[in-house]
């Protein structure tokens, strides 16, 4: 009886012992499975962490990359740690220049003191700055220390803005005005000379008399054509010239153009030669004219004594008129040939003063020529005369053309 029982009993331990082990081994089976799902859980959300990291941190650059300023920021130890687009831009790098301090990126002490200057200020700091040549640029500065919310200095942020047109624009300006003042100081203490002389007596003198009122009216002509100039232009640039476009034959407004300039081509000896084609453009008549008359007198004007000036016409792309004036003078230097353009651009002062010249012709030729929608250039090589091109856009349309202004 005994016997049996204590084996029931063992029986009933193995089996206990069975199940116990039995349970253990399932729990550790679940065990190690849980364990495997929340690490993969785990590392989804660590790579999903990730990637909105690195979303926001290419939104952060792409926003940084689309501004039109240069931005700085440096770390702690002023060592460069986002440079954005605009800045590699301005200052013209194109390597990375993270983790370099900004001697050893630009080489630029006034901002290297800069730097040194913010890490000790507590304000924001405006500065212009000047980059010297080649890579000439004016630059504005504004630039802050970083602090974190237990007022801990966590690095520095400069903003850079380009100044360069602007300060180009001044400089234009500023040059523009002291041209002018020139420009119309000379004839004026000229004139007021000559009335000053004839005052104190020479008026008196009948001969001597009429030479200086002649001075005096040629150099008044002057200021009259200076100011007319002075007026198309301004006219031109801000843009309140409304151009009169309409369906224009070229050859009798070439002709017309060359028959006024008939009597000055004679008095230098100078050939026109008439060579336009039978051709309509669209444009302002008298804007034309203008734009004719300028590239005429120039080329009777600079051309040479027994000299040829000739006029040609060719259509370009099927949409253009090419107008070429062309003359056999010394021709224009190759470093004045970009600038003849330019306002009050000469190549030789005293001559374009001694015709008459004010120094805006082309300018205005240009001005005109852009206003239709055309282009002007000049081609030229020293001692073999000189060609001013300008194109028209061409004229398809069944209207009557106007005549010659
Ligand atoms: P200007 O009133 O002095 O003639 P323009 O603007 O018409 O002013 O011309 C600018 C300069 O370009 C002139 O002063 C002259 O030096 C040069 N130039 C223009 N046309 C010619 C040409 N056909 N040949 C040589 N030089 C020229």
């Amino acid at each position: 009886m005994v016997w049996e029982i204590s084996l029931t009993v063992a029986l009933a331990l193995l089996a206990v012992a069975g199940l116990h082990l039995w349970w253990r081994a399932k729990f550790r089976t679940v065990q190690a499975r849980l364990e495997r799902e929340i690490q993969s859980e785990i590392e989804k959300l660590q790579h999903a962490q990730q990637r909105a990291s690195l979303q926001i941190q290419q939104q952060q650059e792409a926003l940084f990359n689309s501004m039109a300023e240069g931005l700085l920021l440096l770390d702690r130890e002023n060592k460069i740690q986002l440079a954005n687009r605009a800045f590699s831009d301005l200052f013209g790098v194109s390597t990375d220049i993270r983790g370099r301090s900004i001697m050893e990126a630009l080489r630029l002490h006034e901002l290297a003191e800069l730097v040194q200057f913010l890490g000790t200020a507590r304000q924001v700091v405006d500065v212009e700055l000047r980059l010297l040549p080649p890579n000439e640029r004016w630059l504005q500065v504004n630039g802050s220390a970083l602090f974190d919310p237990a007022k801990q200095r966590q690095g520095t942020i400069l903003v850079f803005h380009d100044l360069t047109r602007l300060k180009q624009l001044e400089r234009t300006r500023q040059e523009f005005v002291a041209n002018v003042s020139h420009e119309l100081r000379t004839p004026l203490s000229l004139i007021k000379g000559y009335v000053e002389t004839l005052l104190d007596g020479a008026k008196d003198n009948p001969e001597v008399a009429a030479k200086f009122l002649q001075t005096i009216d040629r150099n008044a002509e002057r200021l009259k054509l200076l100011i007319e100039d002075l007026l198309t232009i301004s006219e031109l640039e801000s843009g309140r010239l409304k151009l009169n476009l309409q369906p224009v034959s070229l050859r009798p407004l070439v002709e017309k153009v060359i028959g006024d300039f008939k009597s000055r081509a004679e008095a230098k000896q100078v050939t026109l030669l008439d060579e336009v084609a039978d051709v309509r453009v669209r444009a302002d008549p008298s804007r034309l004219e203008q734009v004719l008359c300028n590239l005429i007198d120039n080329a009777i004007k600079y051309g040479r004594t027994y000299g040829t000036v000739s006029v040609r016409t060719r259509p370009v792309n099927g949409k253009q008129i090419e107008v070429a004036i062309a003359d056999d003078g010394p021709g224009i230097p190759p470093e004045s040939l970009e600038r003849i353009f330019e306002r009050f651009y000469r190549v030789d002062k005293a001559r374009s003063r001694e015709q008459g010249g004010t120094g805006l012709g082309l300018s205005i030729v240009k001005h005109i020529v852009q206003n239709h929608g055309g282009k002007t250039w000049a081609k030229s090589e020293s001692g073999r005369g000189s060609v001013f091109y300008f194109t028209v856009p061409q004229d398809s349309s069944e209207t009557q053309p106007a005549l010659a202004a």
